[in-house]
Parts: C-alpha cells; sequence; structure tokens
C-alpha cells in the first residue's frame, strides 16, 4: 500500500505532497478521482501516485515593456503524466493563474487523453497576466522568454503545448518559432494550435466548440431529441464558445442566449449568430449587439433550454445556483464549470451533465491530429479532420454512456472511470522504476 508524506513541522512554511497544490479546482479534482477511482476499484498504489502531478515549473519571466521598465511575470507549466505518451495540454494567460489550478488543468488533461483513446499524456502551462492590458510586442515578448525558460522540458515528443484561455494561433506560432531558434532548426510538433500557414490543422480552430456540438447531439438523441429543433443557452464567446454557437445554430439549433466578459445578451426569438460575430470581429465584446436584449451571467445560467453549454470559467455552476438551473442536459465547453456539488444535485435532479474531459475533447483530438500530421508531413481536408473528430468523440460519449448504464454513475463519474482505468492498465503494465 501506497503511503503519502505529509508536513509534520508547524513552523515549517513548506508544503508537500498534494498540499503544495490546494486550490478550489484541484481540490474537486481529486474528490473526483477519489470517487470515480472507487467506482471502479482501482490498484491503491496508482491512485496515490495520479493524485499528484509528476512535474511542476514554475519560472520567472523577465519582459520589457512598452514604456522600456521591466516587468517579471510568473509562469507555470505543470506535467501530470506521461504513461501514455508525451505531455500535451494549453496554455492560459489569465490574471488568476496559479500552480493549483494549472494542476488541477494538467490532471484533467492526463483522464481527458486517457477516455479518448489518445497516446498522449497530461500538462497544463500559464502566465499570472491579464492578456488584455498587454500590447501585442509585450506579449510576444512574454511568450518567446517563458517558452525560452522552459528550454527542453517542452519539445514534440516530451511537451507539446497548445493554445487556452487568452492565447492562440500566434502565441502559438512565437513558441514555435523561438523553440526551433534555440534547438537550431524548425520544429513544428512542439506546439499545436498553428496557424495552418506553418503547420497547422484545418479544422484545429473550431474543434472544441464542434466537439462541444456534437456531444450535444449525442446527448440530445438520448434524451429523443434533435438539434434541429432546440434551444440553447451558451456562457463564453471565445473560441470554444462563439464556434458551438455558430455550428449549433448552422444545425438549426436556436441560440436563446449567449455571454462574455462584458455581460450578456438575450433574445426569446433566436440570436443572429452570423451577425453577432461579425459584430464581435468590429466590437471586440457582444456588449451593445442591437437585436438582443440585456441579461447577466447569472440569469443567463438559469434560462429555461434543452441545452446549456458553459464555455468560459471554471466554477460557474455550485451548490448555489445548481437548484435553479433549468436546462435539461448541460455540455460543458469550458473546464471546470460545474463543482462536485453542483454535479450531486444535477444528476439528482436529472439534468444529464456531459463533462469537461469528454465534451470539450476536440481540441485536443485535433491538436492529436495536427501533430500525427505534422510528423508525417501530409496534411487532410478539413472534412477528414471533422469526420476523424465526429468518430473520436462520439466513442468516447458510448463509451461513457454505457458505464453510466451499468453502474447508475453520472457521466462525469464514468468519464473519469472509464479514463482512469485505461491509465490503470497502462501503469501496471509498465511497473515502477526502480522498483
Ligand atoms: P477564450 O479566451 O477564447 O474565451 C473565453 C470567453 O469567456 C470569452 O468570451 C470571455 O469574454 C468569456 N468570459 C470570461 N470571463 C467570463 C465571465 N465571468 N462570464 C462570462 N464569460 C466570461 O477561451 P477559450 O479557448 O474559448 O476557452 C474557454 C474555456 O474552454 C476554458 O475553460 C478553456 O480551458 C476551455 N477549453 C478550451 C479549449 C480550446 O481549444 N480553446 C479546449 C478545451 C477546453
Amino acid at each position: 500500500m501506497a503511503t503519502t508524506e505529509t508536513n509534520s513541522n508547524p513552523h515549517s512554511p513548506l508544503l508537500h505532497g498534494e498540499d503544495l497544490y490546494r486550490g478550489e479546482m484541484f481540490d474537486n479534482t481529486i474528490k473526483l478521482l477519489d470517487v470515480a477511482a472507487k467506482a471502479i476499484n482501482c490498484d491503491p498504489n496508482v491512485l496515490s501516485r495520479i493524485k499528484r502531478p509528476k512535474k511542476a515549473i514554475v519560472v520567472s519571466v523577465p519582459v520589457r515593456m512598452d514604456d522600456y521598465r521591466v516587468k517579471v511575470f510568473t509562469g507555470f507549466r505543470v506535467q501530470h503524466s506521461s504513461t501514455l505518451g508525451p505531455y500535451k495540454g494549453g496554455i492560459r494567460y489569465h490574471q488568476d493563474v496559479s500552480l493549483s489550478e494549472v494542476a488541477a488543468l494538467a490532471t484533467l488533461m492526463t483522464f481527458k487523453c486517457s477516455l479518448l483513446n489518445l497516446p498522449l499524456g497530461g500538462g497544463k502551462g500559464g502566465i499570472a497576466v491579464d492578456p488584455t492590458k498587454l500590447s501585442r510586442t509585450e506579449k510576444q515578448n512574454l511568450t518567446r522568454r517563458y517558452t525560452s525558460e522552459l528550454g527542453t522540458l517542452i519539445g514534440p515528443q516530451v511537451d507539446i503545448p497548445a493554445p487556452d484561455m487568452g492565447t492562440d494561433s500566434q502565441t502559438m506560432a512565437w513558441m514555435m518559432d523561438t523553440y526551433s531558434q534555440e534547438v537550431g532548426f524548425s520544429q513544428p510538433g512542439v506546439v499545436t494550435g498553428k496557424p495552418i500557414e506553418i503547420g497547422g490543422s484545418l479544422g484545429r480552430n473550431g474543434a472544441t466548440g464542434l466537439g462541444v456540438v456534437f456531444i450535444a447531439e449525442k446527448a440530445l438523441e438520448k434524451l429523443g431529441m434533435k438539434m434541429s429543433n432546440i434551444t440553447m443557452v451558451i456562457q463564453g464567446f471565445g473560441n470554444v464558445g462563439s464556434h458551438a454557437a455558430l455550428y449549433a445554430h448552422q444545425r438549426g439549433a436556436k441560440i436563446l442566449a449567449v455571454s462574455d466578459v462584458s455581460g450578456g445578451i438575450h433574445n426569446a426569438n433566436g440570436l443572429d449568430v452570423p451577425e453577432l460575430l461579425k459584430w464581435v470581429t468590429e466590437h471586440k465584446v457582444i456588449k451593445g449587439f442591437p437585436k438582443a436584449e440585456p441579461i447577466s451571467n447569472e440569469a443567463l445560467l438559469e434560462l429555461k433550454c434543452d441545452v446549456l453549454a458553459p464555455c468560459a470559467m471554471e466554477n460557474q455552476i455550485s451548490e448555489v445556483n445548481a437548484p435553479r438551473i433549468q436546462a435539461k442536459i448541460i455540455v460543458e465547453g469550458a473546464n471546470g464549470p460545474t463543482n462536485n456539488a453542483a454535479t450531486k444535485i444535477l444528476h439528482e435532479r436529472d439534468i444529464l451533465v456531459c463533462p469537461d474531459i469528454l465534451a470539450n475533447g476536440g481540441g485536443v483530438i485535433v491538436s492529436y491530429f495536427e501533430w500525427v500530421q505534422g510528423m508525417a508531413s501530409f496534411f487532410w481536408t478539413e472534412e477528414d479532420v471533422n469526420d476523424r473528430l465526429k468518430r473520436v468523440i462520439n466513442g468516447a460519449f458510448d463509451k461513457v454512456w454505457e458505464i453510466k448504464t451499468e453502474t447508475k454513475l453520472d457521466m462525469r463519474t464514468a468519464a473519469m472511470g472509464s479514463a482512469i482505468r485505461r491509465l490503470e492498465r497502462a501503469m501496471l503494465l509498465r511497473g515502477l522504476y526502480p522498483r
């Protein structure tokens, strides 16, 4: 039986083991792991290992700002598990980024890749910075220095970053260029989510939103409904939320409300999504869109609808608002939008929650396709990419549905149980070094 070292010195500020990563999202992830591991009877030695990341890197990132001052930012990269393949996970730029949050997201990536049957492990990175306050030059300087501080701790066979909140394909292009300059030759495989011109994959930009829609379609089918005549509410109108809105709208769904950091908008007859996208391109935020009424982010989550897709931030649905949610299905585009207490309440209320590690898997699936296409130097059509995405994500849904039906577990625990099972088998086959 594995044991866990804890810090017994009350005068020491040093933290050990899981305590190093304490925080709401990390603690929630560990609790979920415990419940799912118990449900599938996971080996206790395996469980004690997967509750902690394999490696956590903290870097200081000095950046020359436009006014010529040097500002030092804190960057993180947490590498949770490489049992199934190289670490894989996004880079987040947000003022609230912390070691704890990054560790929770890295842990979720391990289980997402495992659930989706990808040959990849789990990692995540981020910098505590408000990217909206940086000029383009400052953002480039920050990205390049962060990449150089990580050095060969990332790499096409080691750890492969991708975009997340506050970063995009341009950020990945700067990371790829910096890494390539330092190793001396072009290494497109070091990141995914790159622009098409430098080795990106067709379909990657909209992949997470499209995956959200594929999962919504599967869940609707189970409840005897069709995407072509449902109502949908989406929180967040960034990469994930805006693509989910567009693809659902194209399939006939009525998008009743969407929101972003500027607030929400509502139209009971359905929003004109293509027009809204044009508005956001011009005005940056959805606020002020003329053909809708304003609505608060809190009220938006509680609107009556068939599908609610939280696609913005973590911890948006808690025990406080879960009793008031009126959606039939929740499809988690964001990572960790629903806490454990809310998951329990929603399960008891018979609201079907398609969890993040399944529902937003489209991004990492097409990232994996990008990595494969890059290694083969052979690129697929967008139709090919989307067909393969549909097959992989729908296959994962079916696997989770089967476990849920067999065990009566909620979808989140069933998905986590399925993911733990694959990882556990691999860990036991590989064994512990040295023994
Ligand atoms: P993004 O930065 O493109 O968009 C985030 C959106 O959320 C923006 O519209 C922003 O205005 C909005 N937002 C921020 N704070 C808000 C608040 N308090 N209330 C309402 N809206 C708010 O980020 P993204 O890439 O779309 O990521 C969104 C979520 O999806 C994150 O949790 C991310 O980890 C997850 N995710 C993203 C991908 C991907 O491929 N981009 C893949 C998997 C998971």
